[in-house]
């Protein structure tokens, strides 16, 4: 009785938000799989159970050159940082959907302006690059300022932290989808927390960044490496790692 006088009035409190032009709500399905457990790390920096560790300070076994041959770049001291000219590296392995952290500093000893400064980027699918640059009172344009979705959108805010100090991102990054013409159905979307900070908050990316001429996709696989630039600056970056989502 009592439970038939709810679902009344459960339904003229639907019926009314109906008419009020409100949607009519989901069908709410219930999950199917019980969540599994993952055990976080000590720290929110470290790796929970679930991840696949990129990079933990010591070898770069799991990125090679994107030019070919093994990763180039300078290990020491923890950390593996961009020796000028030996080119980007990617991951062997590839990703789809992911949750990504990555701590990188730039260079303590500051030279040159602009883009000139610090530059490096995360370019998740080796595609579509979040910019790493020292953006610690350094002008440049504001949608290729750090934790920018370079050249199409500027970071909410600017969080840098002084060169030569630690910085990190945590990037949550959804693959775009293509039909069988190679056309975008879904587009990729990226959030961004910048030292914890949101920067960026689930933006639809627009495709390839081309400096003289408007974005636009290339259909690709539906996983591909994760990449790191190599803008002739001698970036640093250290605990990398990554989950499927
Ligand atoms: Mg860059």
């Amino acid at each position: 009785m009592v439970a038939r006088a709810y679902c009344g009035l459960l339904g003229l409190v639907i019926a009314s938000t109906v008419a009020a032009g409100a949607q009519e709500p989901g069908p709410f399905p219930p999950p199917k799989a019980e969540p599994p457990i993952v055990t976080p790390g000590r720290r929110d920096a470290d790796p929970p159970s679930d991840a696949i560790v990129l990079f933990n300070g010591r070898d770069l076994g799991h990125w090679r050159s994107a030019n070919g041959g093994p990763a180039a770049w300078t290990v020491k001291d923890g950390y593996a940082e961009v020796t000028a000219g030996a080119g980007d590296i990617v991951t062997s392995e590839k990703f789809g959907d992911v949750q990504l952290h990555i701590e990188w500093a730039t260079p303590a000893a500051v030279k040159g302006e602009g883009q000139e400064r610090g530059n490096s980027g995360v370019f998740l699918m080796e595609r579509y690059e979040v910019q790493v640059l020292d953006s610690y009172e350094n002008k440049t344009y504001y949608h290729g300022q750090a934790g920018s979705v370079y050249k199409q959108y500027a970071p909410l805010v600017n969080a840098s932290r002084k060169p030569g100090e630690w910085q990190a991102y945590d990037i949550v990054f959804h693959a775009p989808r293509f039909d069988e013409q190679g056309k975008v159905i879904d587009r990729a979307r990226v959030t961004v927390f910048h030292n914890g900070v949101l920067i960026q908050n689930n933006v639809e990316i627009y495709g390839l960044t081309y400096n003289d001429r408007p974005a636009l996709y290339i259909a690709h696989d539906p996983q591909a490496s994760l990449r790191l630039q190599d803008h002739g600056n001698p970036v640093r970056y250290r605990n990398i790692w990554i989950r499927r989502l």
